[in-house]
């Protein structure tokens, strides 16, 4: 091959260097947080495209979250520059699958009007029959039981997985809960997130040349994979077994998803030859953040090592506070969101600052105190949007519309507006629906077209309401749909479809009527999720990527993955969905789980809640599990770092939260009142961000138009200026040489 010599070679280190180019058929590149390995693997990309000559289209790159999978398409777009990073198959494995499966899937007797279940569906499914069995079990336990026997392709230890619900059960009522599941699936056309993965490898082993086009695969975070991913990485690259991971086995968080970090070493074991390739410089994190973290991975003596050091400078000490409650936390968060932008001068923004939480549950404080603020925010991976009720109702209407079988989704808006449908005929029509072979919608048809050999009783005026107000107008747009497919037919798109669904419901009327309160802006969010549809068929009419996967030869493909079912399983899968970002260009700060940050970096990273029973997590019993996710969350910061826990829990009882004891050993290396904002940390702070400070001139003229007399601008902390060597580390963490307060600092003068 000629000389390496690519532009794309030119910003990298020497190591990176070697992975991009490497011609070997496997490579695997495991290092740690922030030492660009998902740099390195887009890079990879546009050099097997641009460099070797792949077509596009014969490349399969997955990432684990929607959100990595579009900054990672950007990336590429901007290296190619001329738009063929559209044509690449990228996206989450999930996403992959669903494509192949919506494509090819008939093969294997899939219907290919399947619908998605995600995992808010399937566990309310499991409730169900869990209370109709009259068996007491966590849904969410059985969930995860279900898909661990799924994720390791059916072949589980009987044993019931950790949780201490589930302890407790039989086994056999565990196989019946699963046995009624998937029929349960079966017969409403849906798949659940594991059937995705599961029936993409049953359709590839069956069918390999629907992936005999496939000429390399690429893996980012690839600790994360689990047995069933491993597999369908392997049927992906079947024919030319060239394949690229990445991943940082510290930072393995999805070992209740049955991520396995085996897959790492198993991967090395089943292609021998793999080019191993470590990266040692961390180039997000000023070395203080990187220190701290490290001290607490470190904790776990079994770890796989591997070196990490920072490119960068020093920087402040990162800050662990303890306040009284939760409330206080949240108030204490924002003052200091507010007083780091104003040190910075405004070099920093509510766009560098990130809250990153264990649970989503966590969110309320938090969100109210920047609420009470007036500071805008977006929430990542709490699905807050697709769960709001008036949004909830629209879905399960395009469901119905797409899938009239999806009894599940029919019954929760039988009464959506209100048409006197009570629980007990609901109830009844479910049961209908279980024991006959028909669906509740052609019961309901059958009534409205007068025919009474239904079991379930519907009186005429309830009936005339739910034909006028239900099966008349979905009919009706679904007759629309058909007419528009057919050659030379009028266009009629997932926004009109939403919008005559709309006008049919009177929905906005549906509001008023059943919100007084707040119709107003549940109406807004509506004519929001309009506006997403609208984006959505425009994103899919960009990028051709997500068109039918090429025509391959003897193998027919279906041409019914149109627009609709593409948005639903879009929402379904968009489990880190996004939502909140202003159409004014406002800056926002950034609310996202830990899980869902995952692969991120901001320059401002707080993390609240850090106490015994938030993380580690009262419900993990994977106690090494839940410190890497610690380690997951303080590896995100860029310049600067915030840990904090309240004092007292929520409950009201009064019991005293102990500090996590992730933390706890090292507690003394941190900051306790606040960062050191003196001129020279400012300046490592803009070098790290590529960014240039204000002159100090102009961050003090700024400062009085934004002082708050009654702000504590300037906490004095002793222990701040002393070198406090961490507890077992021998001093590691004492960063300065010369004692900080020594230094002309901003209060000082
Ligand atoms: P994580 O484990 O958290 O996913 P990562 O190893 O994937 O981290 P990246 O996100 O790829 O790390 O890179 C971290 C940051 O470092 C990014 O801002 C990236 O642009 C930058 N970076 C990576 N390599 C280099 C380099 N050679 N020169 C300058 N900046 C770099
Ligand atoms: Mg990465």
């Amino acid at each position: 091959p000629p000389l390496a010599n690519h532009r794309i070679l030119s910003n990298l280190n020497d190591a990176q260097r070697r992975a991009v180019s490497s011609n070997a058929a496997t490579v695997a590149i495991l290092a740690g947080p922030g030492s660009g390995k998902t740099h390195t693997l887009t890079s990879r990309v546009v050099w097997l495209i641009d460099h070797v000559g792949y077509r596009p289209e014969d490349v399969i790159v997955a990432t684990f979250t929607v959100k990595a999978a579009r900054e990672m398409k950007e990336r590429i777009g901007k290296a190619l520059g001329d738009g063929r990073e559209k044509k690449i198959v990228l996206g989450n494995f999930h996403s992959i699958a669903r494509r192949y499966l919506a494509a090819y899937g008939r093969k294997i007797g899939i219907n290919q009007k399947f619908g998605i279940a995600d995992d808010g569906d399937s566990r309310s499914l499991i409730a169900r029959i869990c209370k109709r069995k009259e068996v007491t079990l966590d849904p969410v336990a059985v969930r995860a039981w279900i898909s661990k026997k799924k994720a390791k392709g059916n072949e589980v230890d009987a044993k019931p997985v950790g949780q201490k619900a589930i302890k407790t059960a039989g086994e056999k009522d565990l196989e019946e809960c699963y046995n009624e599941y998937q029929a349960h699936l079966k017969k409403s056309n849906l798949l659940d997130f594991d059937d995705l993965l599961v029936r993409c490898v049953e359709l590839l082993r069956e069918f390999p040349s629907c992936v005999s086009n496939i000429q390399t695969v690429l893996i980012d975070e690839y600790q994360d994979t689990n047995g069933i991913q491993y597999e369908l990485m392997k049927l992906f690259a079947q024919r030319h077994k060239r394949i690229t991971i990445v991943g940082d086995p510290d930072q393995s968080i999805y070992g209740w998803r049955s991520a396995e970090i085996q897959n790492l070493w198993r991967m090395l074991k089943d292609f021998p030859g793999t080019d191993e390739i470590s990266l040692e410089q961390n180039y997000r994190s000023l070395d203080a953040i990187l220190k701290l973290s490290l001290l607490v991975i470190q904790q776990d003596k079994k770890r796989y090592q591997k070196a990490l050091k920072p490119v960068h400078g020093r920087g402040s000490r990162p800050v662990l506070r303890r306040l009284k409650s939760a409330s206080a936390e949240a108030d204490w968060i924002v003052s200091e969101i507010r007083r780091v932008i104003m040190m910075s001068g405004s070099m920093l923004t509510f766009n560098d600052v990130a809250i990153l939480l264990r649970s989503a549950s966590l969110s309320r404080h938090v969100e109210s105190a920047l609420g009470k603020s007036g500071i805008a925010y977006r929430m990542v991976g709490g699905k807050k949007f697709y769960e709001r009720l008036e949004i909830k109702a629209i879905l399960d209407y395009l469901r119905v519309i797409y899938q009239p079988g999806n009894n599940d989704a029919l019954a929760r808006i039988i009464n959506v507006p209100k048409r006197g449908v009570g629980d007990v005929t609901i109830k009844s029509l479910l049961e209908e629906a279980e024991s006959s072979s028909l669906s509740v919608w052609t019961i309901l048809t059958k009534h409205c077209r007068g025919d009474r050999t239904a079991k379930t009783k519907i009186p005429k005026p309830m009936e005339q309401r739910i034909a006028a107000g239900l099966t008349r107008p979905l009919d009706n747009i679904r007759r629309k749909m058909e007419e528009a497919a057919k050659p030379g037919g009028v266009a009629f798109g997932l926004v009109e479809i939403v919008e005559q669904l709309l006008a049919a419901l009177n929905f906005q009327k549906h509001l008023q009527d059943t919100h007084p309160d707040d119709h107003e802006q549940r109406w807004a969010n509506v004519e929001e999720f309009v506006t997403l549809a609208g984006d959505f068929v425009r994103d899919l009419n960009e990028s051709s990527a997500d068109e039918l996967l090429p025509e391959i030869e003897g193998l027919e493909q279906s041409k019914e993955d149109e627009v609709l079912p593409r948005f639903l399983a879009n929402v379904s899968l968009a489990s880190d969905a996004q939502t909140g970002e202003g159409k004014e260009n406002k800056p926002l700060v950034t609310i996202s789980t830990i899980h869902a940050a995952k692969g991120l970096e901001w320059p401002v990273v707080f993390v609240p809640a850090v106490y015994n029973g938030s993380i580690p997590h009262m419900r993990s019993d994977d106690n090494d599990e839940e410190r890497r996710l610690l380690y997951v969350a303080m590896t995100r910061a860029q310049s600067l770092l915030y840990l904090s826990c309240p004092l007292f829990s929520t409950n009201g009882n009064g019991e005293r939260n102990q500090l996590s004891s992730f933390v706890e050993p090292v507690h003394r290396a941190f900051a306790t009142k606040g960062p050191c904002f003196d001129r020279p940390v400012m300046l490592e702070i803009a070098k790290v961000l590529g960014r240039t400070l204000p002159t100090e001139d102009a961050v003090f003229k700024a400062l009085p138009s934004m002082f708050n007399p009654e702000d504590n601008l300037f906490p004095v902390d002793p222990e701040e200026s002393q070198e406090v060597p961490a507890g077992g580390a021998e001093g590691r963490t004492s960063h300065r040489d010369a004692p900080r307060a020594k230094r002309p600092r901003l209060s000082n003068m």
